[in-house]
């Protein structure tokens, strides 16, 4: 049999703030009958993962592409992978089965076709609604509870700092951190995600960076003794403000540089004195090294869903037309907690 594959591809490298003239909706025929010798598995894609970092893959050069697997460059026209969940339509890989449940490196597509060897898992919902194994329970989660409990430590009574605080990685710190018994402050970029972070998801202040003339001023009032902790997601001046209102033993999780993303002369440039002197500790790290706790981090998180004490935040469109959009918005600061589409029904 065969049908058709829709999947986004960008038309150009991307070197600006992307938008949509910068993809294109390609469609190919497929066919799901497979050479019984092939070892193939062909996905159709459910629910695909939408995040920041593939901006750094689409431009002409990054740092980044030569650093791991999942950071590699984007050949224009070519289909782009994600982390998404799927369901098996056809395999002749002996460990997977027509109708199988998985999770694993898809793309921004309707199928996904995965040869031996292609990071692909197959999933126990656990009674979980499948997006939440995209977010929540997938890398957006690993990654705010790497970054925090690897590599930050909170202790009871910290204070702790989060950027775009109600983007997907951001908000799930800030519940960890108050889980933890820190006092937690996040930023955003409207009076609305605000008030959400104070209303609906426990943090115990919040502000919206857009309105603020200085930085600085901004932290000592929302931190008058000092930051133990920041969860750095967006660099930049905020980086630098940070690090000139840390405490002593502070410790900066740098998850990413979003600010930076867009203009490639921008950088942070803290202080270093004040680095060595107040003897910070700063983080850069990539959840992908952090599989090893995988266990730990889901059983841990499962628990805290079923007893309500963290609150998943969703942010889903629907069919593969909508990724480029959804993409965008990222960078427009218009989602609300983790950015994923649905691609198609179970
Ligand atoms: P997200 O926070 O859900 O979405 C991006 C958010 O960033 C937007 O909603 C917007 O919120 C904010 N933003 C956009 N442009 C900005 C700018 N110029 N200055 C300040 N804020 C800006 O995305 P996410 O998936 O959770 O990722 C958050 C950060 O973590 C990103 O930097 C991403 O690259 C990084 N990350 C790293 C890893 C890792 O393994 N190290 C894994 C996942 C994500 P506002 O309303 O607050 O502006």
């Amino acid at each position: 049999m065969d049908v058709v594959n829709r999947y986004i591809t960008i038309n150009n490298h991307i070197n600006i703030a992307p938008q949509d003239s910068d993809f294109e909706l390609k469609a190919s025929p497929l066919s799901l009958s497979l050479d019984p010798a092939s070892n193939v598995v062909i996905v159709k894609n459910l629910y695909v993962s939408i995040d920041p970092y593939q901006l750094n893959r689409m431009k002409s050069f990054s740092a980044s592409q030569k650093t791991s697997d999942f950071a590699v460059a984007i050949v224009p026209g070519e289909a782009i992978d994600t982390y998404g969940v799927g369901k098996v339509v056809a395999s002749t890989n002996p460990e997977f089965d027509k109708g199988d449940i998985v999770v694993g490196l898809l793309n921004w597509g309707e199928f996904t076709v995965i040869k031996a060897g292609g990071m692909l898992n197959k999933l126990n919902p656990m009674g979980f609604p499948l997006s939440y194994h995209v977010g929540i329970l997938g890398f957006s989660g690993l990654t705010a509870y790497a970054g925090l409990f690897e590599i930050c430590k909170p202790k009871k009574g910290e204070k702790v700092f989060v950027s775009a605080a109600l983007g997907s990685v951001g908000n799930l710190v800030g519940q960890f951190a108050n889980l933890s018994g820190c006092y937690v402050v996040g930023c955003a970029g409207s009076k609305e995600k605000v008030a959400l972070l104070k209303e609906k998801l426990g943090f115990d202040d919040a502000f919206n960076y857009r309105e603020e003339t200085d930085l600085n001023s901004t932290l000592k009032r929302y931190f008058p003794n000092g930051i133990d902790i920041y969860f750095d997601n967006v660099g930049g001046e905020m980086q630098e403000v940070a690090v000139s209102n840390m405490n002593i033993n502070g410790r900066i999780a740098v998850c990413g540089v979003i600010s930076e993303y867009l203009d490639s002369e921008k950088r942070a440039a803290p202080s270093t004195i004040e680095v060595i002197y107040k003897r910070i500790k700063i983080q850069g790290f990539l959840a992908g090294d952090y599989l090893n706790i995988f266990g730990d981090f889901l059983s841990t998180t499962c628990d805290r869903l079923r007893t309500g004490k963290i609150q998943p935040l969703e942010d889903i469109s629907d069919g593969v037309e909508s990724i480029p959009s959804a993409f965008i918005s990222l960078y427009r600061g218009q989602n609300i907690g983790k950015k994923i589409v649905k691609i198609a029904e179970e």
